[in-house]
């Protein structure tokens, strides 16, 4: 098992692109932490860095408190699987398995036990002879995870190793990672642009934004509750998040369409007095008024619906609140019919404010659940 820790790590291609701006981190032993953000964000630049396939530019990394920004792959003790498995198909599931131990010039008895021993934790047993064209998409993944298992290293990287997988195989395949995880106990950073793999994955997640910039790390909980800028609001939680601009007016909210007392929501109401702000809500955190009226701690909306959608156990509500198109996520049996009004609360502690300069979240300490 292994400790990760970064000290501002920045990396510069040589032709000058600035691919990841002082990453810091520290990762704890056996922790599965995701990488997300989208494509050119510098998330497998840094799972590079890591690996010891790209040099470190600026800054430090260190592994179990050694620095290593100058050792070679295998003194890092790391194994990766790729998006592309790759698998070689002239040889069987077995020889697959084994062929990095053979390379080495471990003894075929012990190559043996350790490739039954991998094939059971990854239920490959019963394909040991099979050929890669034999099997499907999902089982060829389980072999390259297999092939990283075998080495028995402490740090696991994975690139996007789901990616060539359909939507079903991908479902099946996150929640055997996960298991292997928790079996094998390796330090695991997984790099994906899928929020909904890293929710589901992660002990934490570090989300990055294009140009290598980390935007914040944290639980999926933390992300979803607590997202600390705008970036994160919007990237994490699928439909995202509802964004209403407008300003703050004598500790009101104001746009074209509501008036919100936001003094409740914000710590600070002054410090934002007069400034372009963000209203936000989740699309399943909206309620129906009770009796047609907002309690104290809710914000009354009125929109007008655009189209629906049933899912089977919600509807999604795609409507206007003023010139702002929103989601909303609502009971079937409630939902509204298109053209309708349809007035709607969003509790107070379902609201953030943004600032519209910063992308900052403004403090509150409204607690989020
Ligand atoms: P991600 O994995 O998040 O999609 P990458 O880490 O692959 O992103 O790439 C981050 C950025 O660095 C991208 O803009 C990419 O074009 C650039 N980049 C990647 N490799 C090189 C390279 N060898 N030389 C110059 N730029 C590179």
């Amino acid at each position: 098992m292994a400790q990760l820790k970064f000290v501002n790590v920045n990396k510069v291609y040589p032709n000058g692109y600035h691919a990841v701006h002082d990453f810091n981190m520290e990762i704890k032993d056996g922790e599965f932490i995701c990488l997300v953000g989208d494509s050119g964000c510098g998330k497998s630049t840094t799972l590079r860095m890591i690996a010891g396939l790209e040099d470190i530019t600026a800054g430090e990394f260190y592994i179990d408190g050694k620095l290593a920004n100058q050792m070679s792959s295998r003194e890092r003790g790391i194994a990766m699987v790729f998006q592309s498995y790759a698998l070689y198909p002239h040889l069987t599931v077995a020889e697959n398995l084994g062929f990095g131990l053979t390379l080495e010039g471990i003894d075929m008895d012990v190559i043996d036990k350790r490739v039954a021993a991998t094939a059971e934790i990854l239920g490959l047993t019963p394909y040991l002879d099979r050929f890669p064209r034999n099997l499907s998409g999902g089982q060829c993944q389980r072999v390259a995870v297999g092939r990283a298992l075998i080495r028995k290293v402490s740090i696991f990287l994975m690139d996007e190793p789901l990616s060539n997988l359909d939507a079903k195989q991908r479902v099946t395949m996150r929640s055997e990672i996960k298991q292997i995880h928790r079996t094998v106990g390796a330090t695991t950073i997984y790099v994906t642009h899928d929020q909904t793999e890293a929710m589901t994955m992660s002990d934490r997640i570090v989300v990055m934004k294009s140009g290598g910039y980390v935007q914040q790390i944290g639980t999926p909980y933390e992300l979803y509750f607590n997202p600390e800028n705008l970036f994160v609001a919007g990237f994490i939680g699928e439909p995202p998040m509802n964004f209403l601009r407008g300003k703050v007016e004598s500790g009101y909210f104001v746009n074209d369409a509501v008036e919100f007392n936001i003094k409740d929501i914000v710590d600070d109401a002054a410090s934002i007095e007069g400034r372009e702000v963000v209203f936000a809500f989740r699309p399943e955190a909206i309620r129906l008024p009770k009796d047609g009226k907002p309690a104290a701690d809710e914000f009354l909306v009125i929109s007008k619906v655009d189209l629906t959608e049933l899912l089977g156990d919600t509807t999604n509500v795609y409507a206007n609140v003023g010139s702002v198109n929103v989601i909303l996520k609502v009971n079937p049996h409630d939902a509204p019919k298109m053209g309708d009004e349809f007035d709607f609360v969003v509790p107070h502690k379902a609201a953030y404010i943004f600032d519209a300069e910063t992308e900052k979240v403004v403090p509150s300490s409204i607690k989020r659940n």
